[in-house]
């Protein structure tokens, strides 16, 4: 594969492997204030894996407690 072809199906990678997103709304970040793009608000810098696998856990979570005020 050519430099070009690589960088044609890497647009959005930077080459560092990762983006930073805020840990809030998983948007982009201004990295040196640590604010958020998307709502204004301060908040943490987190890689956007991280930030999906937050997402994921909040989503069993909520889905679990869901399941058990349906039991009781
Ligand atoms: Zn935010």
């Amino acid at each position: 594969m050519t430099y070009d072809q690589w960088k044609l199906s890497n647009s959005i990678d930077d080459g560092y492997g990762y983006d930073l997103v805020s840990n809030c709304c998983g948007a982009s970040l201004d990295e040196t204030e640590e604010r958020c793009n998307e709502c204004g608000e301060g908040c943490a810098a987190i890689e956007d894996y991280e930030y999906e696998e937050i997402q994921k856990e909040n989503y069993l979570e909520d889905r679990s407690d869901a399941q058990r005020k349906y039991d009781e």
